[in-house]
């Protein structure tokens, strides 16, 4: 392909791309606008589906959570965020088992990749939509993520377990 060519070969490719980009944005140029008014409808504001606010350990109406303190979330954590500490109990029968004591889950350096979660293998814990996170110093982002008092969840695991 001499010069010439490949200059009008470059040059209607170029245009085809322009044209395609163009297309896109005229779309939207016309689509029906939707303003959120926030912080005004802060009250009304829902975040969509999937939308990942913050890391929680679930709990149910007995303050059971489902954590067995295997470490899986903290090893598979990229960022450091889950610190756990657990400590090794006897329980009725004698059998030695590791219990949770604190779960701590720094918000400030998450990456909300989701890692801890799907690797969970008691699906212990979930993300929530919460999206108002603002504080003036980064250790209040650190949270213990186990409520006062809670305990690892008798099996049969509980039903209906939430937030
Ligand atoms: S939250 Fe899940 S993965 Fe993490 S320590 Fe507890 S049981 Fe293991
Ligand atoms: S979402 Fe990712 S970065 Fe955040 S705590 Fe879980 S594994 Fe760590």
């Amino acid at each position: 392909m001499n010069s010439v060519n490949r200059y009008f070969v470059n040059f209607f490719k170029g245009l085809h791309s322009l044209l395609v980009g163009m297309r896109v944005t005229l779309r939207v140029f016309f689509r029906k606008k939707t303003t959120e008014c926030y912080p005004e409808n802060r009250k009304k504001l829902v975040m969509f589906d999937r939308f990942r606010g913050e890391l929680v350990l679930l709990h149910d109406s007995q303050n059971h959570h489902k954590c067995i303190a295997c470490g899986i979330c903290e090893v598979n954590c990229p960022n450091g965020t889950i610190r756990l500490t657990s400590e090794m109990m006897t329980d009725e029968t004698g059998k030695k088992k590791k219990v949770l004591v604190e779960y701590r889950y720094d918000h400030g350096s998450c990456l909300f990749c989701q890692l801890c979660a799907r690797t969970c293998p008691q699906q212990a814990l979930d993300f929530i939509p919460t999206f108002e996170h603002a504080v003036f110093t980064r250790e209040k982002l650190v949270h213990k993520l186990n409520r006062d008092g809670s305990t690892l969840a008798p099996k049969p695991v509980a039903e209906s377990i939430t937030v």
